[in-house]
């Protein structure tokens, strides 16, 4: 059922009547709502560590802020009421808000804003909670957007769902919901407007689609999948311990992508041999400020630590383009996808790239490292990146620190160019892995974020399948371990069809020569024949 997140409270005396009174009102809602913040947070059940904490402690720092607690002491001893203040100060904060440019800062200023709503609630006697079913059922929250700490307000034993108009993967509540694997869908245009409270509510997170009031047809439908999907999870689930062998005996290795502490416990529950991808920007992206070497080394401890022995390949940060650091001044490029990005800025500010080394050999204290470079276009950059990397091991051997062993340097296949340098690659990296969200997107110049191209180009394509196919026949010659690491990998019809090119060792041979059959076809796509294929085989996509 739908939930309005907290209407908004109609603040309806705005001068105060006694200056002290309000003063004390103020007094006591802030630290009622400070204890209850505190309790809110010492019991949210949210895994100890990691980003989502920092986020919530943060906030809470917010909360004690002199500063902020004081212009609206000020506002109202201009002779407003205590409510009119916060609202005051408010208003400030969102005009400050429209004007900042600075992701993080927008978020911070967000939090704030999310303070003052929380006062407000404390200063009316908390008569603006929102409409929730009585008795409980599974509820879906819609809000125009959400401070972190709002989320757990809401008791997680119902709460199926998150829908704001506004919210960005990287926004903090976006971040929160991730950890209390709760699905957000975000950017929905107008979707206060078009839900009541209590409405019957379908949200599919998988396509980012809401239905409101769905007919009986709609329901089930959806009732059908989701008990599909369920079945599907719990066989999943049962497989989990299986070895991933193809019928024909070949190993296929599982790897996991990550990039937050708490995508780790994944790698137990799915039965996967160790991170493929470990994508490190994403810690970077919540914070303040540049971590240090320290900060940065305490991080990859807990990821070595979380991985409890199973390997972690840690891509080396690929900021830049849409993924902005706010604290990092942006290149303004017109393109940024094909910007100054990943292992160009590594390149031009090599400090950053050496603190990041500096930092994983320090947490692999001797145990394997695994580093991959991502978007190298020319070996040089390989070459170049790799140097610093070895200033960085003679550095940590001088100072005493135990040096990564084995240590394994790979680069991401992402651009296209390297792909025709191949024999050089092949000499110098100890393992590639493909980056087919992006090879594919600069393969067919189409934007891979841009909705309207979405169903333009399949991965599926004989063009792309034809390309992999002879990257993996060059590799396998070479020995040289080539992995996928873009999401292509995540989807068994697509994962059926890397195999069957060979994208390990060896390929799964009668699959490998149906593909064969098809790699010249002028076809937009081969997925038909590819699920006719798995159908015909029993194999299930
Ligand atoms: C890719 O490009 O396929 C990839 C895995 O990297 P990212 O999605 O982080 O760009
Ligand atoms: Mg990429």
């Amino acid at each position: 059922m739908a939930v309005l997140h907290r209407p908004r409270v109609t603040i309806t005396q705005m001068v105060a009547e006694d200056v002290n009174a309000e003063l004390d009102r103020l007094r006591e809602a802030v630290v009622g709502m400070r204890s209850a913040l505190d309790e809110m947070l010492a019991a949210a059940d949210v895994r100890d560590g990691g980003e989502h904490r920092e986020i919530l402690e943060s906030y809470r720092m917010f909360a004690d802020d002199r500063g902020w607690v004081a212009r609206i002491g000020e506002a109202v001893h201009a002779g407003l009421t205590a409510e009119a203040a916060v609202q005051k100060v408010q208003d400030d904060t969102r005009a400050r808000m429209a004007q900042a440019t600075d992701p993080y800062l927008r978020e911070r200023l967000s939090d704030l804003d999310d303070l003052g709503n929380r006062l407000i609630v404390h200063l009316s006697g908390g008569q603006t909670r929102p409409i929730l079913p009585d008795p409980p059922v599974p509820i879906i929250v819609f809000a125009r957007t959400m401070g972190p700490a709002e989320l757990l307000d809401y008791d997680r034993k119902w709460l199926r769902g998150l829908i704001l108009e506004e919210g960005s993967p990287t926004a903090h509540v976006t971040i929160v919901a991730r950890a209390l694997d709760i699905p957000v869908i975000g950017q929905v245009k107008d979707a206060l407007a078009r839900v009541e409270p209590l409405d019957a509510v379908i949200a599919d997170g998988d396509n980012g689609q809401v239905f409101v009031r769905p007919t009986e047809d709609v329901r089930d439908i959806f009732a059908t999948s989701m008990r599909g999907r369920e079945a599907r999870q719990a066989s999943y689930l049962a497989m989990s311990n299986l070895p991933t062998v193809t019928r024909d005996g070949i190993g296929v290795p599982l790897n996991l992508n990550a990039g937050l502490l708490i995508d780790l416990p994944h790698l137990k529950s799915a039965g996967a041999d160790g991170v493929g991808l470990y994508r490190t920007e994403i810690p970077f992206m919540v914070r303040a400020d540049f971590p240090d070497v320290a900060a940065q080394a305490d991080l990859y401890r807990k990821i070595y630590a979380a991985a409890d022995g199973k390997p972690v390949v840690f891509r080396t940060l690929d900021v830049g383009g849409d993924k902005v650091l706010p604290y990092m001044s942006s290149a303004g490029d017109e393109n940024p996808a094909m910007g100054w990005r990943a292992i160009r800025i590594a390149l031009d500010r090599p400090h950053l790239l050496r603190q990041q080394l500096c930092a994983l050999i320090q947490a692999a204290s001797g145990a394997r490292l695994d580093v991959m470079f991502p978007m190298v276009a020319e070996v040089a950059e390989f070459d170049a990146a790799r140097a610093i990397l070895d200033i960085e091991i003679e550095r940590a051997a001088a100072r005493g620190i135990p040096l990564p062993s084995p240590l394994r340097v790979g680069a991401m296949l992402e651009v296209p160019a390297l792909a025709l340098q191949l024999p050089a690659l092949l000499r110098r990296a100890d393992f590639l892995s493909v980056g087919s969200n992006d090879l594919i997107q600069f393969l067919f110049a189409s934007d891979r974020g841009n909705p309207r191209l979405a169903d333009r180009y399949d991965v599926l394509s004989p063009v792309i399948l034809s390309f992999l196919h002879d990257l993996a026949l060059r590799y396998s010659a070479a020995k040289v371990p080539l992995a996928i690491c873009g999401d292509m990998g995540s989807r068994p019809l697509e994962t059926m069809a890397l195999i069957g090119i060979g994208m390990r060792s060896l390929g799964l041979r009668p699959l490998e020569v149906f593909l064969d059959s098809l790699y010249a076809t002028s076809a937009h796509t081969i997925r038909d024949l590819l699920l006719a294929y798995a159908r015909d085989h029993g194999v299930a996509v």
